[in-house]
């Protein structure tokens, strides 16, 4: 079966979206928190205790009554007994006794009895005597138990991609084991009678299999499993064996490069036409990375990415990250654009949605923007665009320093100096 869109161009949303379609979440295991990064959450944290557990100091300093320092001041301190010490880690369960202070630690529990922590500097300590030369608030330096997650809240929705602190949220929760997608496979074929591999010598007519590593690359920072199958010669048989032979490896999916164009040699194209259910043959409004190709064998998908090495990647970032991060179970699939202003006017060729491979940099001309606040003020900027290199879509040169995606539209042939256009970073957010 075979469905083509005509010969007109489909947009790449329009693209994107079928794929999406056909395919589903991953299976789920349960990991060690340690082995949990980087993977999908396929579980809801819910918080089962409070956070912090217990009421605790956010200072070194003082337990108080604020009743027996209310007349503090500098002229007429209140100096107190001080009844004893609690660090982080003790039980901290005496009593402060009416006139007394309790020394006490950072992170150590208040004792009952207790309203307010006087920090250290603000306190003059002899012995077991400590002066006060202010009044305190009522609850000040105290970390209320639950004052960051309750009983029943939901820090960790299922779907969430577990970095660092995200697994600290389900360690202080107690939660030792995580449901979380298990490690997709994804087998990457290079099909091409020029291919040759990097330690072979490269004669006239041949080119080096570069594809194979830009997608190992790619793979490996979104968390998938690379299978290197190799360079393949051009042929029907060749890449189906190859396709079965990725399946029979435990493929959840297989990225191939080159081969599906019209040409005499595109035989990725017919293997998808003949036996991919469903396949499609794709030509996207987009440059580069117009000739897309996707099926199912076994259910599992084949993307046949274009072979020229800038729009094979260009590819994976539209086509096949959010396909990845479906097929992990991630609730954000689509990647989130940020807005780019070219300081410069910028040429390109009209027709199809150009994709700007390029160095953004956070854009001083915006944050030098005076706003109250410091840092935050500064932090307020976007990005602007540093001069791109050649974009043709056989070049990895420009792809050497480049970090973003720029979308330019179809109907016009030119960006004007101060103008903003949508980007994606390329490496997406890791995921
Ligand atoms: P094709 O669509 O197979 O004609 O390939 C388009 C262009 O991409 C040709 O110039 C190929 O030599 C090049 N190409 C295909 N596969 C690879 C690869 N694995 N590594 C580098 N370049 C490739
Ligand atoms: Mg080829």
């Amino acid at each position: 079966m075979l469905r083509e869109l005509g010969h007109e161009l489909v947009p790449l949303e329009a693209v994107r979206e079928t794929i999406l379609s056909l395919l589903e979440p991953a299976g789920v295991e349960e990991l060690p928190l340690a082995e949990a990064f980087g993977r999908v959450l396929r579980e809801d944290v819910t918080a089962r205790e409070n956070l912090p557990p217990f009421d605790n100091s956010a200072m070194d300093g003082f337990a108080v009554r604020v009743g027996d320092i209310e007349a503090a001041t500098d002229e007429k301190p209140v100096t107190l007994r001080v009844q004893g010490g609690i660090s982080a880690g003790d039980r901290g369960d005496v009593h402060l006794s009416p006139g007394s202070a309790i020394r006490i630690m950072t992170g150590a529990p208040v004792p009952p009895g207790a309203e307010a922590i006087v920090p250290h500097e603000l306190t003059r300590f002899e012995q077991d005597q400590v002066s006060f030369f202010r009044p305190a608030g009522r609850g000040q330096n105290i970390r209320l138990a639950g004052g960051d997650l309750r009983p029943g809240d939901i820090p960790l929705r299922s779907g969430t991609w577990l970095r660092g602190p995200q697994l600290a949220i389900a360690a202080s929760l107690g939660y030792g084991q995580l449901r979380v997608t298990r490690r997709i496979r994804v087998a990457i074929l290079s099909p091409g009678n020029e291919l040759v591999d990097v330690g072979a010598p490269a004669g006239r007519g041949k080119i080096r299999n570069s594809n194979a590593y830009s997608l190992l690359g790619l793979l490996l920072e979104a968390g998938a499993e690379p299978i290197n199958l190799g360079i393949l010669p051009d042929g029907r048989e060749e890449i189906l064996e190859a396709v079965e032979r990725a399946l029979g490896l435990g493929a959840d999916a297989i990225l191939s490069t080159g081969g599906v164009s019209a040409g005499d040699f595109d035989f990725v194209q017919a293997v998808v036409r003949e036996a991919a259910r469903p396949g499609h043959v794709f030509k996207v409004a987009m440059r580069p990375g117009k000739p897309q190709v996707f099926g199912l064998f076994d259910g599992k998908p084949l993307f046949g990415l274009p072979g020229n090495p800038a729009a094979s990647i260009v590819s994976f970032e539209v086509f096949v990250r959010p396909a990845l991060r479906k097929m992990k179970g991630e609730s954000q699939v689509l990647p989130v654009p940020f807005g780019v202003r070219f300081p410069f006017q910028y040429l390109y060729k009209p027709g199809r949605v150009f994709l700007l491979r390029a160095r953004v940099e956070p854009d001083e001309h915006q944050q030098a923007e005076p706003s109250p606040g410091g840092l935050k003020g500064r932090l307020r900027g976007g990005f602007r665009v540093v001069l791109p290199g050649g974009q043709d879509s056989s070049f990895l040169s420009s792809l050497a320093d480049a970090n973003a995606l720029i979308t330019l539209p179809a109907n016009r042939d030119r960006v004007e100096v101060d103008e903003v256009h949508p980007a994606i970073w390329l490496g997406g957010h890791g995921s």
